[in-house]
């Protein structure tokens, strides 16, 4: 039997970016993903479809999966031969139990490796304008948990050695017990002004953080009331702390969007989202499947129309499996799109737009679907022939993602490009338990164009902006208006 193989991966902070690519490809080929309550779930859609995915937080029952039964699943899954990763927030090594995992792993003989990651305090100061280091404020750093296993839950620190020897400490799970840590540096000889920080949520749209000193910190975190998952950052580098980091500065910082597409890969507009400082989350997720050989004669048309890249991509495909020389074939090539125009041209052949269809025979080669909508072909071609090139398969596991983005309450915006990523949209999130009424109430509903609008409409959302033309720019816009 194959044997089972182990990766216990960081995932990083929070922004899906500081996974390392390592961390990447684990994900990318893993059968199961066993992953904690401070992982961003947006790291899931990374695994392949149909990966199974455990969550080791709290349960809905409310109890935690303990620490002995995620030790016997990574045994379990690894003695049935998977590929297993373990993900854990910020570095497995921190905190992160990853000798207890490693031990349990060595007892069964189990292979495994461990991929570090960045770990939150490093991640959420850097993000919070704040180096942990500094050539004028602070040579030493140092990682200490701000609760522990003493019988009063307090930290069982050398104190004096803490207060006098480093300059930065980082306090992880301090926040309840910040008081004390407050107190007890104070009462070694650190002073009352030393600057505090507290990041929490770091490197995420939802990020926020809080500035004190060793005297007002506690007070201060009461009133606002601040908690966990939060860092503590004590020392001289807090004060470099200004009112906004370079990351909160972004344009699209704060802000979370769901944006709804109809087919794999990512959006070149939600890739400048991103690219602007927002989340952003692409659901449904789809994945393509290529359709087997057409019965007709691809080489007999005057003009040929792709209505996907994929499907150009396809054309090409089937003329180099049956040895076709291009040179023969003296069909026109039409892009219903720009890009599916550039992807013609992409193979060196003149790519042309619809508005430049003339009279003559017509092969349209499309998704399925689009297959399906014989009256806008016939209204849109006249006589034509069709191919179906792919189809686009939903990724249910998505879902996943979805309601757990859902509870951590990281949609505020909704965009809709087009008619059809309405319904995709709305039939998967019933899985989630939601309607488009309560995502009207949760978020703000954009859509491109009044088409998209009407049947947006329709299906009962609450639509907040129409974007009349419809484009990344004027998206952009809105958003920054939001
Ligand atoms: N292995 C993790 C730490 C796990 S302990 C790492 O290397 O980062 C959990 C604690 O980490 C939380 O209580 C909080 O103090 C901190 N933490 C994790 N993610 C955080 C984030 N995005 N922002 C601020 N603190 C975070």
């Amino acid at each position: 039997m194959k044997k089972g193989y182990v990766y216990l991966v960081g995932a990083g902070p929070g922004d899906i970016r500081l996974l390392t690519v390592k961390g990447e490809q684990c994900l990318e080929s893993a059968d199961v993903v066993l992953y904690d309550r401070l992982v961003n779930p947006l790291l899931l859609e990374k695994t392949k479809p149909g990966a199974e995915l455990v969550y080791c937080g709290k349960l809905p029952d409310r109890h935690l999966l303990r620490q002995e039964a995620i030790n016997d699943l990574l045994v379990k899954y690894a003695l049935e031969g998977k590929q297993v990763v373990r993900l854990k927030g910020g570095d497995p090594s921190v905190y992160g139990r990853v000798g207890e995992e490693a031990a349990e792993l060595d007892k069964f003989n189990i292979d495994y490796e461990i991929v570090p990651g960045i770990t939150a305090s490093i991640g959420a100061s850097t993000y919070a304008g704040v180096p942990v280091t500094h050539r004028d404020h602070g040579a030493s750093f140092a990682i200490v948990s701000g609760h522990d296993k003493s019988p009063e839950g307090q930290p069982l620190i050398d104190w004096e050695g803490l207060a006098k020897g480093i300059d930065t400490i980082a306090f992880y799970m301090g926040v309840k017990n910040l008081p004390y840590i407050c107190e007890q540096l104070l009462k070694n000889g650190r002073k009352k002004e030393t600057p505090v920080l507290l990041v929490q949520w770091g490197t995420l749209g939802k990020q926020k953080t809080l500035k004190g000193t060793l005297e007002t910190i506690a007070q201060l975190v009461k009133e606002q009331k601040f908690s966990n998952p939060a860092i503590t950052i004590v020392g001289e580098v807090a004060k470099l702390r200004q009112t906004q980091s370079w990351f909160e500065r972004q344009p699209l910082f704060g802000k979370h969007v769901l944006f709804a597409r109809t087919s794999e890969g990512k959006s070149e507009i939600a890739e400048e989202l991103t690219r602007l400082g927002a989340d952003v989350f692409e659901y449904p997720r789809f994945q393509t499947k290529n359709l087997d050989k057409s019965q007709l004669d691809l080489t007999k048309y005057d003009q040929i129309i792709f209505h996907s890249p994929k499907s150009v991509e396809w054309f090409f495909n089937q003329l180099k499996q049956d040895r076709i020389d291009i040179r023969t074939i003296k069909s026109n090539f039409f892009g219903a799109s720009k890009k599916s125009i550039q992807t013609i041209e992409s193979f060196a052949c003149n790519g042309l737009s619809l508005k430049q269809l003339r009279e003559g025979s017509k092969l349209v080669i499309g998704p399925l679907k689009w297959g399906e909508l014989v009256d806008k072909r016939n209204s849109l071609y006249g006589q034509h022939d069709f191919v179906a090139s792919h189809k686009e398969e939903l990724v249910v596991q998505s879902n996943f993602t979805c309601q757990r983005i859902l509870d951590e309450d990281r949609v505020d915006t909704i965009v809709f490009p087009s008619a059809e990523s309405v319904k995709a949209v709305t039939e998967q999130i019933k899985a989630c338990n939601e309607t488009p009424e309560t995502l009207s109430q949760r978020a703000t509903i954009i859509c491109f164009g009044p088409a998209t609008q009407e049947v947006a409409l329709s299906y009962g959302y609450e639509i907040h902006a129409i974007l009349e033309e419809p484009s990344q720019q004027s998206l952009i816009e809105e958003l920054l208006k939001l």
